[in-house]
């Protein structure tokens, strides 16, 4: 353990202004201590002093954070943990380690010279028996902290507690404009859970797009204005997304990434997020003034070498707290209200946002723990080892994969209905599935992760999120994109060795389940085509599904 005035000499004005807290360290000590605490107020410390230790995730880099509420920066101590484990638990691609990692010692920074007094680690050990060796060294009064993102997090901090004998105080997230105990209540009232009913009341309650008690515009939704695909021609110019160059700080996190990491899926050579609360602030004006009024139109759409699109790509900073659900949707509404953008773009944005973000939460603290072992399908296909490359033949997973190790990123519909799709029509295990999406995004976290992959994308939930399985054959890709295009395979077959494997496996998908779902109100339709085949036409079906299975490289991209 340093004393703190070490650190603080080390580190003197830097801190707060772009340096990094270790790089004032020599090496040689900086490796010796991965496991020490920091201290960064340039105090000595004394465990009597500590009245609250106030925990705070990685998640959880929100200023306003009910963490802070009465804090006494004479008695109490925040403290932030870099636990490695955490990122190889999840296998997390270096892009997410990158964020979550420059992200922290920013806000770190920043309460810093705000007047906090932060105890900063590094450690190899886990998160819960990291605090339990702290809370055992320095006996606090009591622990405080914010409802985590995280089932398990959450079990190993209150674990950490009690075997450490010190009170703790769990405070209610108002990050989120919908709490746990709001959600669950909603949910008592109903038999069945749909978004469109949740958002309708979170609409009114938040008094969002309403204009004297009715939906502005007349209606609750825009989809049939939204979801187009593109022209033949493409999109056409495409506004650059806002990225920022890594500071100093950032930089040296790229650089332990690279070398501590560099196992890991992904590369940080693109590495362009916002990490501060203020650069988070410029994604969402720039997504205001030059994407939002075009959002909704191509939601849907996806073309090749064109990642970024009209998306907001504010998930990541909404997901680490850097800001706020209530300040964005507001920004969407004025951009309405002035006369920006159209009502179809922005309804569309504030549904993800008020509607979609929310309810994952809600259905997430509703049904863990058991909700990642659910498996109502029974999948057990090993996840395909080009999930971990992007090198496969099929282009729209190639692009779509290639994309996410690149940038940490890939869009709403590519994660659903090209590699989560695939993914579901293969039959891989949900668990696999889920360690895919939770590894690569750097928006992954898995309140949000799990009930998206889990339920809307692989339906192992059996239809709490989601009413049906997104099941689709390649001719949905073939609509919304032009991926098609110089693929070796043809959407429209469905055998044979130029059958696109997203249309086989979806028959064989059909067949596979034909009796689960042939009483299906939203299935039925879909089920019933299959009568249109012949015996030998299931069969040569069910041969390709099964050669497409023995063989998940399909040869050589
Ligand atoms: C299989 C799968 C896994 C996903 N994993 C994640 C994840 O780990 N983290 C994550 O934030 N989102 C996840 N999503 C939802 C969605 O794909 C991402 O939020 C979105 O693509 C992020 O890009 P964006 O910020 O440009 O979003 P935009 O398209 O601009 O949407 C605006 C915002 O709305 C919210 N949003 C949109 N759709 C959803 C949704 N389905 N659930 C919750 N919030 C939503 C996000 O905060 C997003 O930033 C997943 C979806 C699928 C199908
Ligand atoms: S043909 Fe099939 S595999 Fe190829 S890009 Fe289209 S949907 Fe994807």
């Amino acid at each position: 353990m340093w004393p703190g005035h070490d650190l603080e000499k080390g580190l003197g004005g830097k801190l707060g202004t772009g340096s990094l807290l270790l790089r004032a360290l020599s090496p040689g000590r900086r490796d010796a201590e991965r496991a020490a605490a920091m201290s960064v107020d340039g105090t000595v410390r004394s465990a009597a002093a500590v009245r609250h230790l106030i925990v705070v995730l990685g998640d959880q880099l929100d200023r306003e954070s009910a963490a802070f509420d009465g804090i006494d920066p004479g008695c109490d101590r925040i403290w932030m943990c870099e636990a490695k484990g955490e990122a190889e638990d999840t296998w997390s691609s270096k892009q997410r380690i990158a964020v979550f990692l420059s992200a922290m010692r920013h806000f770190a920074a920043a309460l810093l010279k705000r007047g906090g007094r932060v105890d900063y680690h590094q450690t190899v050990e886990s998160l819960g028996d990291r605090l339990r060796g702290e809370l055992q060294r320095r006996s606090p009064e009591q622990v405080i902290f914010v409802e985590p993102g995280e089932w398990r997090v959450r079990e190993s901090l209150v674990a950490a507690c009690q075997s450490a004998g010190v009170a703790f105080v769990e405070r209610s997230d108002r990050h989120f404009l919908c709490s746990r105990e709001e959600f669950a209540q909603h949910a008592r009232r109903r038999k069945q859970l749909r978004l469109e009913y949740f958002y309708r009341e979170m609409r009114v309650r938040h008094r969002v797009l309403m204009v004297d008690g009715e939906p502005a515009g007349g209606q609750w939704n825009f989809d049939h204005d939204n979801r187009e695909s593109f022209p033949k021609s493409g999109p056409g110019p495409v506004p650059a997304p806002l990225r920022f160059e890594p500071d100093d700080l950032t930089q040296t996190v790229i650089d332990e990434v690279r070398e501590a990491f560099a196992h890991h899926p992904g590369t940080v050579d693109t590495f362009g997020w916002p990490v501060t609360a203020e650069q988070a602030y410029q994604v969402l004006d720039h997504f205001i003034a030059h994407r939002l009024p075009s959002f909704g139109r191509w939601q849907d759409a996806m073309w090749v070498g064109e990642p970024w699109l009209w998306h907001s790509h504010l998930a990541v900073a909404l997901n680490l707290k850097l800001l706020a659900p209530a300040t964005v949707i507001e920004a969407a509404e004025a951009a309405w209200r002035s006369g920006h953008a159209p009502i179809a773009a922005v309804e569309g944005f504030i549904r993800q946002v008020l509607g979609w973000r929310e309810y994952v939460r809600g259905i997430y603290w509703m049904q863990m723990p058991g909700y990642l072992d659910l498996n109502a399908l029974q999948a057990s296909q090993p996840l395909p080892p080009w999930y971990w490359t992007g090198e496969t033949p099929m282009r729209c997973l190639r692009e779509a994969i290639t994309d996410t190790l690149a940038l940490g990123y890939a869009h709403h519909i590519q994660r659903l209905m090209v590699t989560g799709l695939y993914a579901l029509l293969y039959g891989v295990d949900p668990k696999a599935v889920h360690r895919w999406y939770l590894s690569v995004y750097v928006d992954a976290v898995e309140w949000v992760e799990l009930p998206n992959t889990l339920g809307m994308s692989q339906f192992a939930d059996g239809g709490v999120m989601a009413s049906k399985p997104y099941a689709a054959t390649g001719k949905y890709i073939e609509r919304m994109s032009n991926y098609c295009e110089g693929c070796r395979f043809r959407p429209d077959r469905r055998t044979g060795p130029e059958a696109c494997p997203f249309t086989t496996l979806y028959w064989d998908f059909l067949i596979r389940h034909e009796q689960r779902f042939s009483t299906h109100p939203r299935m039925a339709l879909q089920v019933k085509n299959l009568a249109r085949l012949s015996d030998a036409e299931r069969g040569s079906i069910q041969a390709r599904a099964g050669e497409l299975r023995q063989t998940p490289g399909l040869g050589d991209a």
